[in-house]
Formats: C-alpha cells, sequence, structure tokens
C-alpha cells in the first residue's frame, strides 16, 4: 500500500500483537477494520468519534482530504477520536479502516488508558 500522505511504500510493522502498515518518511500508520480496537483494548475501533467540523480543519497541513490506501479511489472522511481529545484522525467509509498521522496512535493510546 502507499502512503496517502507522501506516496511512500507502506512498510509492515507489529504494534502490540496488531499488525500495522507504517510509512517510514512520516511516520504515519495505516490500521486495517478492527485493529484499532485490538489496539486500544475497545469493542469497536473509534467507539467515541465524532465527525470534525469543517472549521476545525483550518489548522491542518493538508486540507484536501486524503485517499484510503487500500481502496485507492475512496476520500477518507476526518474523525475526532473523542469529543475531549482532539486527535484527528482518517476514516475509510468503504473497508472502514483508519489512517493515523504521526504520534496520533501514541496520543489515543494514552488517552484511552488515561481514562480508564
Ligand atoms: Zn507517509
Ligand atoms: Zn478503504
Amino acid at each position: 500500500m502507499i502512503c496517502p500522505r507522501d506516496g511512500s511504500e507502506l512498510v509492515p510493522e507489529v504494534f502490540g500483537d496488531v499488525d500495522i502498515d507504517a510509512c517510514e518518511k512520516c511516520d504515519g500508520i495505516w490500521v486495517d477494520r478492527g485493529e484499532l480496537a485490538r489496539i486500544i483494548g475497545m469493542e469497536k475501533d473509534l467507539p467515541m468519534s465524532e465527525p470534525a467540523a469543517v472549521q476545525d480543519l483550518t489548522d491542518r497541513s493538508l486540507m484536501s482530504k486524503l485517499v484510503c490506501p487500500r481502496c485507492t479511489n475512496v476520500e477518507m472522511d476526518p474523525v475526532y477520536f473523542e469529543h475531549s481529545h482532539k486527535t484527528l484522525l482518517d476514516t475509510c467509509p468503504v473497508c472502514s479502516g483508519i489512517w493515523l498521522d504521526a504520534r496520533e496512535l501514541k496520543e489515543i493510546v494514552r488517552s484511552v488508558y488515561q481514562t480508564m
């Protein structure tokens, strides 16, 4: 698969006991459906997510929507992992995979384990 940010080839990695695909250039991570749930120990990948408001996206480094690296022709939707913690993810409406930019996976893991 190809990184939706910079077009680099994604490299398979293991996070905990979950197979992920990581970009060595931008440190972004792709997780397939169900993999984020396993990483954070939840039943669902995005148990508390909500769609990101357009006005909140103005400070994003890239304004254009990312394209799903698995479906290759589907634009992903920006969502917050949860309301209180504004970690912005991109999720594919077709395959339900999730793109996490650098540090976002760690932010999510930290926020999940803090609130438990
Ligand atoms: Zn990348
Ligand atoms: Zn997809």
